[in-house]
């Protein structure tokens, strides 16, 4: 055989392993929602969380008029209207347990390092088992991403509420550019709404310490988008499990449905680019869920509370089923996220990360 032939044999079959088939999506924006419960995604509002004593709603009847409908379907597009009247269309989501749907994070800890460092890694991470900032040990999917699409600096990048974030996306501090907590924004010289956004975060007074407020995460991350223009992309809200740790039901509410409206504000923006027209996806996250509104478990998650495990997992954008909710599905888990992200790139998670989890069925190719 001649060297070339070689070449070509090795090649082609070096080409199988590491690539997988190739899609529409050319960027692919990371949202989580923490602690966002699978039944208030599907369900809407809880009644029996409606009220002062086991909801802490201070005005329970302003609650109720903005939030609670008769019907389950009418009750979820109340709180998140954007995702259940338009995204739902462009794919599919995973998680309804009344239709027999489920997802699940597979650590048993299910806080929140340990979930979001199954979501990163696509596998549990043994060292990882609180919410102590810590490097994480294994690739990222954001490392991965970066190195394979040999994107440079801004394209790959995440803005969190938590201020642990930077110990979880790359293992190499700093690998991955990482906005998180309280931080003020630095890439570069600032646009005007960057330098305002820095002077108000810091002047704010702080509901907790370690947690910023999603609305400025949600306006310096779209500002970095429109300046920077990522090819990935990580939020990372906070605030839903923040208010019901708080026992603040009406806040919880209130948080989930303006991330409902941030993700409009994003789909608006991607829809009217030409960088990512058409050519994005969007997978939506929990990192963990919560407790039970039976009892005031619901303000709380963890390996003692039941129902923590459960989460919801929605693929949106050019490369997914236009299927909607699902029904009757086998088990997806938060650590199969990382090979479906990879997968939507044409790229195989698996050839850094043995161990991950596998891809979500979604492609229409
Ligand atoms: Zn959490």
């Amino acid at each position: 055989m001649t060297k070339f032939v070689i070449w070509f044999l090795f090649a082609t079959v070096f080409s199988t392993i590491t690539a997988v088939a190739q899609g529409k999506t050319e960027n692919l924006f990371l949202i989580t929602i923490d602690g966002l419960r699978w039944n208030e995604v599907f369900t809407g509002a809880e009644r029996k969380l409606l009220n002062k004593d086991r909801g802490g709603v201070d005005d329970t009847i302003g609650v109720q008029e903005k939030f609670w409908r008769d019907s389950a379907s009418a009750r979820r597009k109340a709180l998140m209207p954007f995702f259940w009247t338009t995204l739902i269309k462009e794919g599919v989501v995973y998680g309804n347990r009344n239709l027999g749907s489920e997802a699940i994070v597979t650590n048993e800890i299910r806080i929140s390092y340990p979930g979001y460092a199954e979501i990163l890694t696509g596998s549990v991470q043994p060292e990882i088992t609180t919410n102590e900032k810590k490097q994480i040990q294994e690739v990222t999917i954001l490392e991965f991403l970066k190195s394979e699409l040999q994107l440079s600096d801004v394209k790959v990048a995440a803005f969190t509420s938590w201020d642990l974030y930077p110990y979880a996306v790359s293992r190499k501090p700093g690998a991955v550019y990482c906005n998180a907590g309280y931080t003020p924004v630095n890439d570069g010289r600032l646009t005007q709404r960057q330098s305002f956004l820095n002077v108000i975060q810091d002047e704010i007074p702080k509901q907790w310490s370690n947690v910023r407020y999603d609305a400025l995460t949600f306006h310096h991350g779209m500002e970095f988008i429109k300046k920077n223009k990522p090819r990935v992309f990580y939020f990372a809200f906070g605030e839903t499990d923040d208010w019901a740790h708080d026992k603040r039901y009406d806040h919880v509410l209130e948080a989930a449905h303006r991330v409902d409206n941030y993700l409009k504000e994003i789909w608006q923006f991607v829809s009217s680019d030409p960088q990512y027209a058409g050519k994005t996806s969007f997978i939506i996250t929990a990192d963990h869920g919560r407790g039970s509104s039976d009892t005031e478990n619901w303000t709380n998650h963890g390996r003692e509370i039941p129902g923590s495990e459960y989460i919801w997992v929605a693929v949106f954008g050019p490369d997914s089923q236009k299927k909607g909710e699902l029904s009757q599905t086998s088990m997806v888990h938060a650590k199969d996220i990382p090979a479906t992200m990879a997968k939507l790139f044409g790229l195989n998670f698996r050839m850094v990360a043995p161990g991950c989890g596998q891809t979500i069925p979604l492609a229409t190719y």
